[in-house]
């Protein structure tokens, strides 16, 4: 089975791992000549996420990237510790949780699926795409087309390949989210431990690599940033935008975002909405261009490559593709669901609810995400 893949990003990356792995012939489309653009913001992958890697032989990849955070030290505003917990995974040098830049992740990616000999096609934007019985084709913007059985849109939060199966606006989730990185922060966080501050107006967190360096950022209820004020505000005028809402609180905050001077930047907290048709006869949506989730839980990475390892086994072990589409479906719907809606909660500023309540999934329990995520075992029927 041919199948083509539309997105060289986290999820594009490692779907072309794991359907290499479970025997499949794969290629990588990406639109971006080079490795993709990026803002240059850092993110948490989580041990779910390096376990999904290590079950396609690719945690190795990206266990050097970055640095291992073991511990997750919870203040209030006044600086008081809720919680000072260990992070899971914290005992393998290969599920630790990681903090990492997403470009260091997407470009180590790349580079594994490159060294197991699968083809990514740089420079190539789908555009359209025609599916009947016979297979699937897609056409990208330089009139170059691709043909194969199955396409998978990993095309990330604005995803082509949604609009053209699915159509669905992302939505505004009710943040705005700083990041910033200092080398100048007075009191540098514990090595290995992120710091997470519920703050009067901010839910703020920050890491201090071995070097020194610390990353933070900071989540504020606001009306979105418009697309002027992020191309035309500078570092130290969003600087000087955060730092009144951090100053009154008795926390670490205000002394580390007043130490950033040039590497500062915003974005809009966005998610999807729930219930979204995911694939058709022979095309299948995956990672942010399925279920993409506001920031605060900071799953994004790890759920699309829990998603590549599932997408895997249901291709591999199913009689028919519709059976594995179906399959695939039955088993990432309620666990990235829940997720969004998880991650809804924690951005308006409400705990998440759990167990059934409020009509969503119950979470997984840590024993079936391992059997779902595990190479050999088939998924689970119901
Ligand atoms: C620039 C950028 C910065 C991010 N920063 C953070 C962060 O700081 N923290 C965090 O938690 N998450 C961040 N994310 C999101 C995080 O990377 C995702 O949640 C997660 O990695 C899921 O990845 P994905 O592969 O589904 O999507 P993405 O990582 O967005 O990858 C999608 C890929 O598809 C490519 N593509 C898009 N359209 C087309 C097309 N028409 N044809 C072919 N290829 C196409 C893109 O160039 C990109 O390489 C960021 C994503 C991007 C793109």
């Amino acid at each position: 089975m041919r199948i083509l893949i539309i997105g060289g990003g986290i999820a594009g990356s490692a779907a072309a791992l794991a359907l290499h792995k479970a025997g499949f012939e794969a290629a990588v489309y990406e639109a971006h000549p080079k490795n993709g653009e990026d803002l240059g913001a850092f993110l948490t992958l989580a041990s779910n996420g390096m376990r999904s890697l290590g079950q396609l032989g690719a945690a190795e990849a990206v266990a050097g990237l970055g640095f291992p955070l073991t511990g997750l030290r919870l203040l209030d505003a006044t600086g008081a510790t809720l919680a000072d917990t260990p992070l899971g995974g914290r005992d393998d040098p290969l599920t630790r949780f990681r903090c990492l830049r997403r470009a260091d992740l997407a470009a180590a990616l790349q580079q594994e699926v490159r060294r197991r000999g699968i083809p990514i096609n740089h420079g190539a934007r789908l555009s359209s795409l025609t599916e009947d019985a016979a297979g699937v084709t897609a056409t990208f913007a330089d009139g170059r087309t691709a043909s194969g059985n199955l396409l998978i849109g990993a095309d990330g939060l604005n995803s082509k390949v949604r609009s053209l199966i699915s159509p669905a606006e992302p939505r505004y989730a009710g943040q705005k989210v700083f990041y910033g990185y200092t080398t100048e922060a007075p009191q540098a966080e514990d090595s290995e431990q992120i710091t997470m501050i519920r703050g009067s107006a901010t839910a703020f967190g920050a890491a201090c690599s071995p070097t020194g360096q610390t990353y933070w950022f900071a989540r504020v209820t606001s009306p979105r940033a418009t697309a002027d004020e992020i191309a035309t505000m500078t570092s130290s005028q969003w600087r000087d935008h955060l730092l009144p809402l951090v100053e009154p609180d008795n926390t670490p905050a205000a002394a580390i975002i007043a130490a950033t001077s040039d590497q500062l930047m915003v974005t809009n907290a966005v998610d999807l909405p729930l219930g979204l048709r995911w694939h058709t006869l022979r095309t299948l949506i995956i990672g942010d261009a399925a279920h993409a989730a506001s920031p605060a839980t900071g799953q994004g990475a790890s759920m699309a490559m829990e998603d590549a390892v599932v997408l895997a086994k249901a291709l591999r072990d199913a009689p028919s593709m519709s059976g594995a589409l179906a399959d695939y479906e039955r088993v990432r719907r309620p666990r990235v669901e829940d997720n969004i809606a998880a991650s809804a909660a924690l951005s308006a500023g409400r705990p998440p609810a759990r167990d059934g309540a409020d009509s969503r999934p119950v979470a997984l329990s840590d024993d079936e995400l391992a059997r779902q995520l595990e190479w050999r075992t088939p998924l689970p029927t119901r």
